[in-house]
Formats: structure tokens, sequence, C-alpha cells
């Protein structure tokens, strides 16, 4: 893999191309030296025989003139046959340089003189195979053999022929002049050769050497860079951001490529800590997410294990923050929301060790980590309990927004490690479970997890089990409490409230069940069960009793109920078919069922009215409305909700409240009902100050059917 991967290489590639021109440049080479060893014998054998051609020539030509002349001054002597001229003459001829042989001979062929000196072979014909050819040629003849030139001419006087004379000349120092001289040319030639050959190779040498530096610049310049960035962004791809991308000062192409290979790798990096940064940081406090703190409580829990040290977790969650949101808006809520994480940072910073951590798990839900220390104090019950009455108590203080004072409570749970749990999951639904029954307990205060809220838990999920069909079962009733005229104490009406008979658990206070049935959606069913059983009785008392007569029925409606959209149509179609009239049926919503979205609780509220029925608002002065709200919604009533009504006699504040509701209320032609009117002193202050009907257990608690009858009766 790594060798085919180096074999692929930039540089191996550019290796592989020089060795391949070294390779055919040398096959060139030897073919060229093989080629002009070649040229260099056709060379030699061309010369040779120009040379010879040359030399042949010239031999003839001389050999022919000296032979014509030898013919010439021989005709005396062989006309007189003076034997002894003729003797001289060929022995002067035979003297001549390369002459081989010298024949003087008669018409006959028959030999006269023969120039080699004796003259042994007088008078004896010629047996040479050159013979017959000079004895029969008419005039100068010439004749080649391997190693003679013989030139013959006929000596003549007139045109009587008296013979001819043959001279022979040797052609062996030709032969030895001419291959000394191929020799000579030849070693000439090998000279050149061996001096290209030398040149040639000095050459290829300095090839090698360029390939070899073309190489060394190669590896420098361009793949070690190369091989580094490739590192680095092998790096990156591993998810190793920090690793140092190679600086470069040069002012070329990859200069250029590392410096922006460097940018790039910082600005990836800035991106990968700004996602991380996101992913595990509340965008709105700051503080860490769920993600986070999950992730920092499983390595804190997986370095504590066995150490013997204590963790706790603090779930605080802001009581009825929802209504911030629905009353005020989200802006608000998102401010409501930074105070209330400042002021618990500031709480976590005194009461923490420096191993605290403090998260916000989205909605109004904030998480606390705290480690128990190692000095005195340092049990981590105790500093929890502490941080979490400090929390309670700085989150009670009302905080100022939009020149508002909202007042919140919260709810905190605490769950400690390892006592209650030993895994993260666990610890987390602990600290759920035991916010929870903080909220149960009243809110505004703290509860440490035990194993029995777990029952608690439970026991919720049985009570949802158990309230579905619990209506069907009869186990679910309707009690009414009277509702009387401050004026002259006349009963004027009742309140329809739901009570549930548990086989086992017995009576089941609303407070209770009321909560379940609305989040698990089951008061959608119930809602319009107890709204139709309402106004049955109601209409029972009218047709059976003279004082029922007029007598109204007021129902609790749930918000859920509200929002669905159906309630008009359900109204009108129970009235209709218990034939109560509109006017006898109040509807009571609590504020934060119609305040929050005031255009759409407007039009729903103006839906219900149109029926014919009365709107009033229950639980007045608890929530964020505001006596200004009263203009807005359009409502035939308000209910002031009985912890004012508690106080009245005792606090002058809550009185001025009550009596500006009142005012305020029938200056926009609205009644006004006190609840929970325990003391005749209350009952007479809220007759002084007008207002209108009123109800509690001192006229009367909640009572059953049956009871209610038996008042009317
Ligand atoms: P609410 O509508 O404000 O009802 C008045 C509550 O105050 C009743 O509690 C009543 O028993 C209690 N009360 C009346 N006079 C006095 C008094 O002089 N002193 C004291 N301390 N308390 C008094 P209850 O019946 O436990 O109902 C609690 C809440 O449950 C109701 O508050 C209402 O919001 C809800 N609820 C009851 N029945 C229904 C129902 O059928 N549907 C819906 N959606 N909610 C219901
Ligand atoms: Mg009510
Ligand atoms: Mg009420």
């Amino acid at each position: 893999m790594k060798l085919t991967r180096q074999l692929q290489g930039l540089h191996a590639r550019f290796l592989i191309l020089v060795v391949a021109t070294l390779v055919l440049m040398l096959a060139v080479v030897g073919v060229m030296l093989q080629r002009q060893s070649g040229v260099q014998q056709e060379m030699v054998g061309v010369s040779r025989a120009s040379m010879r051609t040359l030399v042949s020539n010239r031999l003839r030509l001389h050999g022919e003139a000296a032979v014509v002349q030898l013919a010439d001054a021989l005709t005396n002597p062989l006309y007189y046959l003076d034997l002894d001229a003729i003797g001289a003459i060929t022995r002067n001829a035979s003297r001549q340089p390369d002459v081989a042989y010298v024949i003087v001979y008669d018409t006959r062929g028959d030999i006269i003189q023969e120039g080699s000196g004796a003259v042994a072979a007088y008078s004896e014909s010629m047996h040479d195979p050159l013979a017959y050819e000079a004895l029969q040629a008419p005039g100068l003849h010439v004749q080649w053999t391997d190693r003679v030139l013989d030139i013959s001419n006929p000596i003549q006087v007139g045109d009587a022929r008296l013979g001819g004379v043959r001279v022979g000349y040797s052609l062996a120092s030709m032969r030895s002049d001419e291959s000394r001289a191929t020799q000579s040319l030849a070693a000439r030639l090998r000279e050149i050769g061996a001096n290209d050959l030398l040149w040639v190779a000095a050459l290829l040498a300095m090839l090698v050497a360029l390939g070899g530096l073309a190489s060394l610049v190669l590896q420098r310049a361009l793949v070690r860079p190369i091989r580094q960035l490739a590192a680095v962004a092998h790096e990156f791809e591993s998810g190793n951001y920090g690793a140092v991308v190679p600086e470069s000062k040069r002012q070329d192409e990859i200069g250029e490529l590392v410096r922006a290979f460097g940018r790039m790798g910082t600005s990836v990096a800035r991106h990968d800590r700004d996602i991380r940064r996101m992913a595990y940081t509340d965008a709105l406090t700051g503080l860490a997410n769920r993600l986070a703190f999950r992730e920092s409580l499983d390595q804190r829990l997986l370095q504590l294990r066995g150490v013997g040290r204590q963790l706790a977790l603090l779930f605080a969650d802001i009581d009825d923050f929802k209504r911030i949101n629905d009353t005020l808006g989200h802006d608000v809520g998102d401010e409501v929301l930074l105070r209330f994480a400042n002021r618990i940072r500031t709480a976590v910073e005194r009461y923490g060790s420096n191993h605290a951590l403090l998260a916000r798990f989205g909605g109004d839900e904030f998480v606390i980590l705290l480690e128990a220390g190692d000095g005195p104090g340092g049990d981590a019950r105790t500093l929890a309990s502490a941080l979490a009455e400090t929390l309670v108590e700085e989150l009670a203080r009302p905080i100022l927004v939009q020149d508002r004072q909202v007042f919140l409570g919260t709810s905190i749970g605490i769950t400690l490690f390892p006592d209650d749990a030993t895994g993260s999951t666990m610890l987390m639904k602990n600290g759920d479970i035991a916010m929870y029954q903080a909220k149960v307990a009243g809110k505004s205060c703290y509860r440490f997890y035990s194993r029995a809220m777990d029952q608690a838990v439970e026991r919720r999920v049985r009570m949802e089990q158990d309230l579905r069909g619990a209506w069907e079962r009869g186990e679910l009733s309707v009690a009414y409490q009277p509702i009387l005229r401050l004026e002259d104490r006349k009963l004027v009406g009742a309140e329809a409230l739901l009570r549930w008979q548990h086989p086992q658990q017995g009576l089941i206070a609303p407070s209770v069940f009321i909560d379940v049935a609305e989040q698990t959606g089951l008061i959608e069913t119930i809602g319009p069960q107890v709204l139709s059983a309402a106004c049955r009785d109601a209409m029972r008392w009218r047709n059976e009793f003279s004082k029922g007569e007029g007598l109204f029925v007021s129902v609790n409606v749930s918000p859920r109920q509200l929002r669905t959209g159906a309630l008009p149509d359900q109204v009108a179609s129970i009235l209709r078919a218990t034939g109560l009239a509109a006017p006898n049926l109040h509807l009571e919503l609590t504020e934060t069922a119609v305040i929050g979205d005031e255009l759409l609780a407007s039009t729903l509220l103006a839906r219900l009215r149109a029926t014919g029925v009365k709107v009033w608002l229950d639980d007045f002065g608890t929530g964020f409305s505001g006596l200004s709200h009263l203009r807005r919604v359009p409502i035939d009533g308000v209910k002031i909700d009985r912890s004012f009504v508690a106080d009245v006699l005792r606090d002058p504040d809550d009185l001025a409240l009550t009596t500006a509701i009142i005012a305020m209320a029938h200056s926009l032609g609205i009644t006004v009902v006190a609840e929970g009117v325990e003391q005749e002193g209350q009952f007479n202050i809220l007759r002084d100050r007008g207002c209108d009907l009123a109800q509690g257990f001192l006229m009367g608690k909640p009572l059953t059917m049956q009871e209610f009858t038996r008042l009317l009766a």
C-alpha cells in the first residue's frame, strides 16, 4: 500500500522519467557507436578501393609510357639482333623500381632476352598464362593478376613486326603501401571514435548529474512541502484541527499554497471551536447546556467512582414561568431568564467549590453540579441545602422588568451521588422527581430526593390510569358551593366543584387530580361531563324548588378546554340538551387561560358570550393581567382570589387592591365576586366596599347534590 503510494509519488515518477530518459539515451548512443564503427569500416574499405584505383592507374600510365619507350629503344637492336644492346637495355629497365621482370620476345613468342639478367631462357617460348594475350595483342596491352601488372607492346619496323616487349610490375609494394595507409587511416578513425565516445560519456555523466540535481530540487521545493501539507490534512481529517501547518516565506505558488492552507487551517479550527461552543452552550445565558452538562457529569462520575467523594445535583425550576411568556411576551421571558441565571450564578459562586458547574437545560430549568470540598462542611448534603436555601430566597425577590415587579418562585430538587444513584441517567431522573415534589409541596422550596418520591411518581402515573373512566364508574361527582349576594345575603347561585371518591384512597381534592387531568388531556373529556351535569342539576333546582328559581350555576373551565376552540359549540349543545337558559350558566376561566394571546382569547370569549352565558375571571389578582387588562377582554365578572380576601382585614394593601378592583370593575359594568370569605368581618368590609357577590365557608362549604337540594328545600 505504502509502496504503491510511494511509487505513484511525484518524486518517484520524476526519477522513473529520468532513468527512462537515460536508458533511452544510452540505447541511442549504443546504436550510434555501432553505426559509427560500421561507417569507419566502410570508410576504410572505400578509401582502400579508391586508393587502389588511383595507384593502379598511375602505375599503369607510368608503365605504359615506360613500355612504349622501351619498345622504341629496343626496335633497332632487335632489327639487328644486337643481343648485347638488348641485354643492356633490358637490364637497365628491370632495375627500375617495382619492375618484376622484362621480357623481350620474337614474333613466335620465343624469349630473346629476359630482364632477370641471365640468358637462361633464351629461345624458350613463353609459358605463363599472360603470354598468349600479350603475343596476340596488336598494340599496347595491359593485363592484371593478383601480384603483377603485365604491360606488353609489339616492336615493329613499319608494318613488320619484329617481336615485343613485356614488363611485369610487382604489385606487392603497392599493396603494402596501401595496407599501411589504410591502417593509419583506421587508427586515426579509431582515435576520433574514442574521442567521440569520451564526449558522449561526459555528456551522459552531465545528464545524470543534471537529473540528480533536478530530482533534489524537486524533492526540496515541491515534494517535501506537499508531503507536509498532506500530513497536516490527514491530521485535520482525523479531527485534530490543532495540527501545525508549516510556515513558508517562499514567494512562489507553493509558498502561496502553504500560506493559504495555513489560513484555511486556522479558519477551520475557529469554525470547529465555534460549532463546539454552540453545541455545548446555551445561546441565551451562555451557560453550559444539557449536552455539555451531561458529558461533564459522566466524566466527573467516572473520576469519582470509588474515591469516596460526594456530588450533589440541584434541579431548579422556575415556578409558573410559562405565565411570564404568556402574559408579558417572550422577550420579557428571556430577560427574566437572564436575570435568574445571573442570580443563580452569583449564589453558586458563593457556595460551590471551584468545581461547581451550572447549566441551563432549556426552558426555565437550571441544573447545578456541586462537589463536596475536602475541608469541614464538605458534606454534600449540607452544602446543597445551604445553596438551595439561598437560591429559593434569592429567586423569590421580585424582578423588575419593563417597570413591572415580577414575583417568581423556584422549586429545587436535590439528589446526591453516590447515595441516591451512581449513574448520570438515574441521578438526573432523581433530581427531576425531587424538583417535581418540591412543586407539589407548594413551590418555592427545595426537596431532597428520597426513594419514597419514586412511589409518589408511581402514584401519579397510577392516578392518571385511575382517572380514566372514573366518571363512567361514578367515582367523580360535582359539589356545589353557595354564592350569596352581599347586599341581602340572598342565595343567587352555586359554584360547581369536582370531587373524586377514589375506591382505595378515598376523597381526592381537585388541586391534586385536576393537574393530572390537565396535563394528560383527560380534562377535555371530563370538563364537558361536569358542564352537562351542572346544567342538569341547575335545571332540577329551578324545576323542583321555589328557592331554586333564577339560580345560576358557575362551572370551572380549564385553559385547555378553552384552547381547543370547541367550547362555544359544546356549551350551546349542552344548553339545548338540558334546557337551561344561557344567562344561568357562568363559566369560570383563570387569568392564565384568558391572557397571553389577547386577540385569540378575546375572539374565543366573544364567541362564548355570544351563546348568552356569562364569563367570569377566576382567582383574579394572582396573575399578571393587572386592572387595565379588564378593559381589553370581554368578561362579565371577576372573582377576587381568596388570598386577598384572607388578608383584607389585616393588610391595608390587600384592602386597597380589593377596593380598586371593585371600583374598576364597576366602572366597566363588571360583576365582582369575593371567594374564600370565612369571617363575618371580611363579609362586612366587602359589602361596605360595594362587592356584589361572595362565597366562602362562612356562608357554606361545597355541598353534595343531595345536601344542596336539602338547603333549597
Ligand atoms: P376555585 O375555582 O378557585 O374554587 C374555589 C376553591 O376554594 C374550592 O376548592 C373551594 O372548596 C375553596 N373554598 C371555597 N370557600 C373557601 C373558604 O372559605 N376557605 C378556603 N380555604 N377555601 C375555600 P376545591 O374544590 O378544592 O377546588 C380547587 C380548584 O380546583 C378550584 O379552584 C378550581 O380551580 C379547580 N376545580 C374544581 N372543580 C373543577 C372542575 O370541574 N373543572 C376544572 N377545570 N377545575 C376545577
Ligand atoms: Mg372557581
Ligand atoms: Mg378561585
